[in-house]
């Protein structure tokens, strides 16, 4: 295929330019000051055809090109999935980083009209009395709790196909204690005898393997499959495998996306009772590919501190289960008051019971308050996370209700 073709004086691929019936839209303005803007049209999942424009070099102009192309005929999940070294081989042009720069503007604007498009389906189909669609402040909660479960997008992997339950641990923001929580549920699950996998696709810091003592660990491969590896009971796989001590992982926007859905499709994990999924903290794009390549989600549990912005952020993150259709198992309040190993008082460091009061304004199971137990805090130091049985008796008692609860949950049978 031609990429650039003259059209008057300009040099432009054919699909460029601003459209007229379009049902979906973005425009980005990228960090280098180069701008990206997309129309496309869609009918239901399908991508129609679509068109862009950009003010930016040949190579953006190119990617916006071949982005475009990309899409066509593609239904909305798989070109999610398109990441920007397909764009680049595709124009047959090498991956430096001036190109990927481009390809990956190309791909998030487009990720953006995407998301545009599936907000106004969300609005049309949910549109309530009060404001008509536009789901106004008061009614936002409501409407996304009639929101229809989204179709599993994906078949599953075999990865995941022996699996019987999947839980996401999620937080709104990080620091509040996720890992903590899923690295314990994980293990308390093993520890009853259940065949427990957990999954850290925490791709802004993965913890698990420090969290468990599995820092030199590194990240076994058998062909394109991902080997979790084995510790007692539990099956550990953890993004962390895949960087060296002290990387940071720098994918960007559809990048971070395609990673982990990659991570999560090629896990060999064998028959499973329970999956636990160590989750990003906040809700994006990550989110939505650990959904399509989990295919089913049995719930989420959510972790977050009392302090206002916390249980703001995890607000957001119960939207967004329950407008992808998440059931939620419940919430737990981390770091919830100090527990005093000398004389037993419990006193509140934070903001007093913001989780347990978010808990029951959205009417959701409030799962458990885990106290601030410098015991926690070094176990997790030290690798050794024992919260699900030996540690200060204050944590110990207050994590056990919040394992027993998501026992019921893990035994009952699939249906
Ligand atoms: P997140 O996954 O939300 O980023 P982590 O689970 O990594 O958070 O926890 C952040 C830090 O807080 C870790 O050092 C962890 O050991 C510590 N921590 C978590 N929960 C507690 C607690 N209840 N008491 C004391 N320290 C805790």
């Amino acid at each position: 295929m031609k990429w650039l073709e003259p059209i008057g004086a300009r040099i432009v691929p054919a699909n460029y330019g601003p459209m007229r019936d379009f049902n979906a839209h973005a425009r980005i303005d990228g960090t280098c000051g180069d701008t990206m803007e997309f129309w496309l049209e869609l009918d239901g999942e399908t991508i129609q055809r679509a068109s862009f424009t950009t003010d930016g070099c040949e190579t953006s102009m190119a990617c916006g090109g071949a982005a475009a192309h990309l899409s066509h005929g593609k239904d909305l999940a798989a070109m999610r999935r398109v990441r920007p070294i397909d764009v680049l081989e595709t124009l047959e042009q090498p991956d430096n980083e001036e190109a990927h720069h481009c390809a990956d503007l190309a791909l998030r604007t487009m990720g953006q009209a995407l998301d545009d498009y599936e907000r106004s389906l969300h609005q049309a189909e949910d549109s309530c009395d009060n404001c008509k669609g536009g789901c106004c402040e008061e009614c936002e909660e409501d409407c996304a709790e009639r929101a229809p479960a989204k179709k599993d997008a994906m078949d599953l992997g075999t990865g995941a196909g022996g699996i019987q339950k999947r839980i996401l641990v999620l937080s709104g923001k990080g620091g509040v204690g996720k890992s903590t929580v899923a690295v314990n549920l994980a293990m308390g699950f093993a520890f009853e005898g259940l065949r427990t996998g957990i999954l850290d696709v925490d791709i802004h810091g993965p913890s698990v393997p420090k969290l468990l003592g599995l820092e030199r660990e590194r990240l076994r491969m058998e062909g394109q499959d991902l080997l979790p590896v084995p510790m007692g009971g539990l099956k550990v796989l953890s993004l962390g495998f895949a960087l060296k001590p002290d990387e940071a992982a720098i994918w960007r926007g559809p990048m971070k996306a395609g990673v982990v859905e990659q991570f999560v499709k090629q896990a060999q994990w064998g028959e499973l009772d329970v999956l636990v999924v160590d989750c990003p903290p906040g809700t994006g794009d990550e989110h939505l590919s650990i959904l399509q390549a989990l295919g089913r989600v049995d719930g989420a549990v959510i972790v977050t501190t009392p302090q206002d912005l916390a249980v703001l952020d995890a607000r957001k993150a119960i939207t967004f289960c329950r407008t992808a259709g998440i059931p939620i198992l419940g919430l737990v309040e981390n770091m919830s008051g100090f527990h005093c190993p000398s004389c037993g008082t419990m006193t509140p460091i934070f903001r007093a019971d913001g989780g347990r009061h978010l808990a029951k304004e959205l009417k959701i199971p409030f799962l458990g308050a885990l106290p601030i137990d410098p015991d926690v805090g070094e176990a997790g130091d030290a690798g050794q996370p024992r919260l699900y049985r030996e540690l200060g008796f204050g944590a110990r008692k207050a994590f056990q209700p919040v394992l027993q609860r998501l026992m019921k949950v893990v035994e009952v049978p699939v249906p």
